[in-house]
């Protein structure tokens, strides 16, 4: 199983309402899909979607590092020789995680393929269908409350909740005003996406405590480089603390377990370089005692179905924040996994499962 060949393409779907953060908004999400062609005619599928704020990958650095400098150390390798694959690739270039993801991912979906098996069972299949939550973009309080409910109302029973714009005293009451209109029901995990400082924190989620408005999880209060802040949040609060943009490599994860400074970890592809690396990372936090969760940028099915693959397989990974398709105008992936509300299913498919001729044909005529 010969790499022959590695294709890029851009695509671009608008969300059916803007995803805010307090590091973004996001009105269309962009994304590069990764073919790669074995000499035997099977196509492997990839996704990156440029994070500027959270990676510093674009889309033209994406498909830079895919068809001027990665790919090329990939053609002509044997995927019987998975390791010296993914060596290469991690080898042949510093940084550019997401570039490295959509390679990994269609790499593994080929891998699949060549086990003849969903890439799930390959990887372990410890799970046969996930739950995801549902994200709810920071907006002035009301605003919030509505989106809640209307998510609770279409099945979705744990909320991801965007805070850390503005003022966390805001913050606090924005969760309030929440909690005011779905009940106490609903699991709610906050993620404030660094905007807060340390000291901050503690003072906001020991109001929340105190207030009883049972959060399930913090991610990532402060900073991404605050390593010292982020494990001053967790000694100094009961809520568990997760970290998220803190955490890229195994390297990362080692130095954030050691010091015991996060609770969770967010362990996302396009962070990590994609499953070869998650799994590493899922591996360590698993010694430690630390459960993960997966989850992901702004990004299609086809992304989506790899972290989702690679999530269910490991007993480890027990939260999924797979919500990103959910929030897109039009699917434009044939194939992979299937939503039945917050309900996640794989198709019994090798590898990813997508239908390649049809991702051809709808490729071709957007391209
Ligand atoms: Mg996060």
């Amino acid at each position: 199983m010969i790499i022959h060949s590695i294709e890029t393409f851009s695509v671009a779907v608008p969300l059916t309402k803007p995803f805010k953060t307090a590091l973004r908004t996001v009105t269309i999400a962009e994304s590069v899909f990764v073919k790669i062609t074995t000499e035997d005619g099977l196509d492997g599928w990839g996704e990156a979607p440029p994070t500027h704020v959270i990676t510093g990958d674009s889309l033209g650095s994406i498909q830079f590092a895919i068809d001027q400098v990665i790919g090329p150390h990939l053609l002509g390798l044997d995927l019987h020789h998975s390791e010296r694959v993914f060596q290469k690739l991690h080898r042949s270039m510093v940084g550019n995680s997401s570039a490295k993801a959509a390679l990994d991912m269609a790499i593994h979906d080929l891998l699949g393929q060549l086990a003849g098996l969903p890439l799930v069972t390959l990887l372990g299949g410890y799970r046969d269908t996930l739950e995801t939550d549902f994200t709810v973009s920071v907006n002035d309080a009301a605003e919030m409350a509505e989106d809640a409910a209307r998510y609770v109302g279409k099945g979705f029973n744990v909320l991801k909740i965007k805070v850390g714009i503005d003022d966390i005293a805001k913050d606090v009451e924005r969760i309030r005003a929440i909690r005011k209109k779905i009940g106490k029901e609903p699991k709610l995990r906050l993620d404030a996406n660094q905007g807060w400082e340390a000291k901050e924190a503690v003072r906001a989620i020991g109001q929340m405590e105190d207030a009883g408005l049972e959060i399930e999880l913090i991610e990532q209060p402060v900073k991404a480089y605050d390593i010292e802040g982020l494990q001053y949040v967790t000694m100094h609060t009961h809520t568990p603390i997760m970290a998220d943009e803190a955490i890229f490599t195994p390297k990362d994860a080692v130095r954030v377990l050691q010091l015991r400074a996060a609770d969770l970890i967010n362990i996302k592809l396009m962070k990590a370089g994609g499953i070869y690396q998650a799994l590493k990372i899922n591996a360590l936090a698993e010694s430690y005692g630390v459960e993960c969760m997966t989850g992901s940028m702004i990004e299609t099915k086809l992304g989506i179905s790899a972290a989702a693959h690679f999530a269910a397989s490991q007993p480890n990974v027990t939260r999924f924040d797979f919500d990103a398709p959910l929030m897109l105008a039009e699917d434009i992936v044939e194939g992979g996994i299937t939503y039945e509300g917050r309900h996640i299913r794989f198709s019994k498919l090798p590898g990813l499962g997508l239908h390649s001729e049809l991702m051809n044909k709808r490729l071709l005529l957007k391209g």
